[in-house]
């Protein structure tokens, strides 16, 4: 499995999930159809490679381009009726509309995809955990708090993107409006450099290989802060650490088999036990 952001931020967010032959996924799309088609291709893509698109939430972010390119490829969106309603409903060809439900797995490119309903400003968000026979791959932006239920179904990933929107202090020195900052800092905002720090310290495991700081605020952090309270929170784990642009997001990342080493039979057990949980 592999994985690639063709911009993260405020600006536009979208990830590509391939799961090599057997299909690839684009996950979220915030930017117009035709950006969205450039930056694909800078990511040696056609878009016509696509198996379907899902949509966390309706927010423009995440769903400008969604319907125009989807429409015009005939790819099937994947979304809550929430995020349909909201962001979709009159835009998008109905008969490419497949709805899921929060808090499901479901099929698809050959993944297991489990949709985990999470505490954000939307109608019905959720966010996402890719499973392949060999690789879990967690992506994990836009929620204001996480609760013991998103603690564990993103337990034992190989590979996480997680949200470090803002730094507390750059925030609330920063330019934005009382109001919006406290939207951004609320249980329904967005997750702190801290708080990714502290759900990392809750579902770091001896598999994961790559970690990646996403949606980071332009105005409200950096990227050298986000990395920073990662860092923090690594606590030993012998892991990558980087963090996506808006600009480009990030270039392929390919999950690889961990070695029996790093992944100890006492790992094994703990992973054996997370995975029944
Ligand atoms: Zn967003
Ligand atoms: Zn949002």
């Amino acid at each position: 499995m592999r994985f690639a952001s063709i911009g993260s931020g405020s600006q536009g967010n979208g990830t590509l999930i391939d799961n090599g032959g057997e299909g690839t996924l684009l996950l979220d799309c915030g930017f117009s159809a035709r950006e969205a088609r450039n930056r694909i291709a800078e990511k040696s893509l056609l878009p016509a490679d696509l198996a379907g698109i899902l949509v966390t939430h309706e927010h423009g972010d995440h769903s400008k381009g969604v319907a125009t390119l989807a429409n015009s490829l005939r790819l099937p969106v994947h979304c809550t009726w929430g995020t349909y309603q909201s962001a979709l409903m009159g835009r998008l060809d109905e008969a490419l509309f497949h709805r899921i439900d929060a808090d499901s797995v479901f099929s698809l490119a050959g993944l297991d995809i489990q949709s985990v309903a999470v505490p954000h400003d939307a109608r019905e968000p959720c966010q996402f955990v890719f499973s392949s026979s060999r690789f879990r791959l967690g992506i994990l932006t836009d929620v204001g708090s996480f609760n013991r239920a998103m603690v564990a179904a993103y337990q034992a990933c190989d590979g996480l993107m997680l949200e470090c929107n803002h730094d507390l202090r750059m925030l609330a020195d920063g330019p934005y409006p009382a109001q919006l900052k406290r939207r951004v800092a609320g249980h329904f905002g967005h997750l702190n450099n801290q708080q990714a720090a502290d759900f990392l310290r809750q579902v770091a495991h001896p598999r994961l290989q790559c970690l990646i700081a996403t949606h980071i605020s332009q105005k409200n952090n950096t990227r050298a802060l986000a990395i920073d309270a990662l860092q923090q929170a690594q606590a030993g784990g012998d892991f990558a650490i980087q963090a996506a642009s808006q600009d480009n997001g990030f270039d392929w990342i390919t999950l690889q088999p961990r070695s029996n080493a790093i992944l100890s039979s006492s790992a094994e057990r703990q992973l054996a036990l997370d995975l029944e949980t």
